[in-house]
């Protein structure tokens, strides 16, 4: 079997990189960073993020396993303390693979061409003037004209991340869905936007249209990008899905608990 490892970079995590590799080595197994079966990250959620956008076109052939050098994370749920055991279950190929929806981004510009991006946790959607002005569409239909900071469009589980801060929904991660959270909408007798969370499923869409500006502050999970001559911006739950290696139970709402509820 074939192996890669993200490392933060710190030295703790460059340490434990180092281990795991020489282990899993000894155990005969491939160091290959260009088509690993599994992805070993050290270091925190964002490495994991940082792990997931490096393999994003081989997403179908490839496993996420991840370590906390920090504080327990939603991705990285293995401590320093466990690497042995880790190895041994990789070695042995003692493990499943849980797969979870993904969000795909598709950016349509005036001029034809588009771009797609593919989601872990969010993207979202401001404006560089102070304002975000856009007509929300779902399904094709109008819906409402957003005003405010911005829009966070989530998966299932980036919904524990930024999504999370701004009040939306934690989703069950087997859910095959994506939520659309307003970043302070203004709403008065002039204005108005449905104020909720809204959780959309596999089949639906969402198409965000400029109303005057054409170009946009956009994120993809820690990649910030800036988007010109923006004719529409269109949501979906992705084909492609991302495969974790799971090599003991650990419910996603003991995850929550542990992470937001838990003062252990
Ligand atoms: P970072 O290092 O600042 O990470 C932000 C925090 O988000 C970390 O504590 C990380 O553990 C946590 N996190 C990441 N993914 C998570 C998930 N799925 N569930 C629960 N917590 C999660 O930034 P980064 O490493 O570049 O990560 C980028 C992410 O930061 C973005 O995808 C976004 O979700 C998050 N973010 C959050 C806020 C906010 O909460 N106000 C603002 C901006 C970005």
């Amino acid at each position: 079997m074939k192996f890669c490892i993200q490392s933060r970079l710190d030295p703790q995590s460059n340490e434990l990189m180092g281990l795991a590799r020489s282990y899993l080595e000894e155990f005969g197994l491939l160091f290959d960073e260009e088509n690993p079966e599994i992805v070993i990250s050290i270091g925190g959620d964002g490495t994991l993020l940082h792990a997931f956008h490096r393999f994003a076109h081989k997403l179908d052939k490839i496993a996420f396993v991840g370590i906390h050098t920090g504080h327990l994370g939603f991705y990285a749920d293995w401590k320093p303390s466990e690497l042995e055991k880790l190895v041994l279950s990789i070695a042995k190929k003692e493990y499943n693979v849980v797969e979870y929806p993904l969000l795909e981004v598709q950016v349509q510009r005036n001029n034809k061409e588009s771009s797609t991006y593919l989601a872990l946790n969010e993207a979202t959607i401001k404006s560089p003037d102070v304002t975000l002005v856009m007509d929300v569409e779902l399904n094709g239909n109008h819906f409402e004209r957003f005003r405010g900071d911005g829009l966070c469009v989530s998966t299932p589980t980036g919904s524990t991340a930024y999504n999370k801060a701004l009040g939306g929904a934690i989703i069950h991660p087997s859910l095959q869905a994506f939520q659309i959270t307003e970043m302070a909408s203004i709403n008065n007798r002039v204005f108005r936007t449905v104020g909720s969370s809204l959780v959309l499923p596999a089949h639906h869409n969402c198409m965000l249209k400029p109303v005057n500006e054409q170009q946009f502050n956009m994120t993809i999970d820690h990649i910030s990008v800036i988007e010109t001559d923006v004719k529409a911006i269109i949501f979906n739950v992705a084909n492609e899905k991302v495969r974790f290696a799971r090599f003991r139970p650990f419910p996603f709402w003991e995850r929550v608990h542990e992470s937001f509820i838990s003062d252990k």
